[in-house]
C-alpha cells in the first residue's frame, strides 16, 4: 500500500478538501500511474453531491487522467515504465458478458468498476483521478498517442469518448446534419469531433457568447437557443443530435428539430426526467436515445483519431486551490471549456 495526496469530498454540500489516500500494491497486471492531469467532469459534481443518489464519503472524483507509468506489475505487457498514458470512466469490467466480449465494457451486464464510486478487487470503494497516483488493471490503461499535447489530453478520456461513440454508433459522415446542445466540456469536444468527421454542425447554446468559439471548432450554424424565431427556422432540420446539457430541459423544443428518421441522443445526466409526448416521435419516425461513455476499444481508437485530426480540448489549468473555485464555474457554465487540475500542486 501507499498513500497519495488527494483532493476530496467529505460530505455531499462542503467544500473539497486536501487529504491522504491509500494505493494498493500492484497486483501482476497492474500499473501504478503517477498523474500529471486530471480533467473536471460535470459528473464528478454530480456523484458528489449526490444528484445520482447517496454515495460513501471520504470519496475523491476524476475520471479524466492522464500521467506516466512508473512502475508495472510481474505480468503486464501493454505499457511500459515511462508510458504516457490515461484512465477514463471504467478501470475494471467482467471481460465476460456479451458486452465485454464486444469490447463495450461501458455496458458491462454485471457492472464494471467506475473509476471513483466503484467497488475495487480489494473490497474498497475507488478514488479517481483528483490525486497523485492511481493504481489500474492494465487492460483498462490507454496509450496516449505522442501526438496529443498530455496537458490538453486529459478531457478525452471522458467527454472526447462520450461524444466520440454516439458520433459513430449512428454514423456520423461528410453531410450529416448534426446538432449540439450545450457547449460545455462534452459539448465543444462533440463540435471538433464531428465537424472533424465531415458533419454539418450546429451548435444550439444559450445566448450568442459561445458564437465565435463554436464556428472556430468547425460548426458551421450557431443558434441562440433563446431566440425563438432562429430555434422555429431549425424544424425538420437535423439528423442526429446530441444532448450534452447538465440540467432538467424541455426536450420537446429539440425533438422538433429532428428531420425525418432522425434521432436525439441523450448524453446530459440530469435527475430530472424528461417529457416525451408520443406525438413528438411519431410524426417523422424520431428516436430519442441514450448513450454511455464508450468501451476501452473506441477509447483509444478516439485517442488515436483525435492524434490524426489534430482534435485537442479547450483547457484551463488550475491549481489544487482552484478546484472548489473551478467547480462553482462549471455550475456557472464559465469554464472554457474544460478545468484541468495541474496534480503536481496537490
Ligand atoms: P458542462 O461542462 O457543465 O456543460 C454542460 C452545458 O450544458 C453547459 O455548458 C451549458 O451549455 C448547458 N447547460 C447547463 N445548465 C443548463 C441549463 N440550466 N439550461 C440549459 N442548458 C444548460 O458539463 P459536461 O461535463 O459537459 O457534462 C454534461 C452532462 O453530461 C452532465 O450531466 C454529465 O454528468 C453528463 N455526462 C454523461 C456521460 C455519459 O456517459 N452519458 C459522460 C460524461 C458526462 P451552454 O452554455 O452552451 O448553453
Ligand atoms: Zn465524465
Ligand atoms: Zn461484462
Amino acid at each position: 500500500m501507499r498513500t497519495v495526496k488527494a483532493y476530496g469530498a467529505t460530505d455531499a454540500t462542503g467544500p473539497l478538501v486536501p487529504m491522504e489516500i491509500e494505493r494498493r500494491d500492484l497486483l501482476p497486471h497492474d500499473v501504478l500511474i503517477a498523474i500529471d492531469y486530471a480533467g473536471i467532469c460535470h459528473s464528478d459534481i454530480h456523484t458528489v453531491r449526490g444528484d445520482w443518489g447517496p454515495i460513501q464519503y471520504p470519496q475523491v472524483v476524476g475520471h479524466e487522467i492522464v500521467g506516466r507509468v512508473v512502475e508495472v506489475g510481474t505480468d503486464v505487457t501493454k505499457h511500459k515504465i515511462g508510458d504516457t498514458v490515461g484512465v477514463g470512466c471504467q478501470s475494471n469490467s467482467c471481460r465476460e458478458c456479451e458486452p465485454c466480449r464486444q469490447g463495450q465494457d461501458q455496458y458491462c451486464l454485471k457492472g464494471n468498476t467506475q473509476t471513483y464510486c466503484g467497488l475495487d478487487v480489494d473490497g474498497t470503494i475507488t478514488q479517481g483521478g483528483y490525486s497523485q497516483a492511481v493504481v489500474t488493471n492494465e487492460d483498462f490503461v490507454l496509450s496516449i498517442p505522442e501526438g496529443l499535447d498530455p496537458a490538453k489530453a486529459a478531457p478525452l478520456l471522458c467527454a472526447g469518448i462520450t461524444t466520440y461513440s454516439p458520433l459513430r454508433h449512428w454514423n456520423v459522415a461528410p453531410g450529416t446534419r448534426v446538432g449540439v446542445i450545450g457547449m460545455g466540456g462534452l459539448g465543444h469536444m462533440a463540435v471538433k469531433i464531428a465537424a472533424a468527421m465531415g458533419a454539418e454542425v450546429t451548435v444550439l447554446s444559450r445566448g450568442t457568447k459561445k458564437k465565435d468559439d463554436a464556428l472556430r471548432f468547425g460548426a458551421t450554424h450557431y443558434v441562440d437557443t433563446n431566440d425563438t424565431e432562429a430555434m422555429a427556422e431549425m424544424a425538420d432540420s437535423l439528423d442526429l443530435i446530441i444532448n450534452t446539457v447538465s440540467a432538467g430541459m424541455k426536450i420537446t423544443t429539440y425533438l422538433g428539430l429532428l428531420a425525418l428518421n432522425g434521432t436525439l441522443v441523450n448524453v446530459g445526466a440530469p435527475n430530472e426526467p424528461f417529457a416525451v409526448p408520443a406525438f413528438a416521435l411519431i410524426p417523422r419516425r424520431r428516436s430519442f436515445a441514450g448513450s454511455m461513455t464508450g468501451g476501452i476499444p473506441e477509447t483509444q481508437e478516439m485517442l488515436d483519431f483525435c492524434a490524426e485530426h489534430g482534435i485537442h480540448p479547450e483547457t484551463e489549468l488550475v491549481g489544487a486551490d482552484g478546484i472548489n473555485e473551478a467547480w462553482e464555474r462549471v455550475l456557472n457554465s464559465e469554464v472554457r471549456y474544460r478545468a484541468v487540475i495541474d496534480t503536481h500542486t496537490l
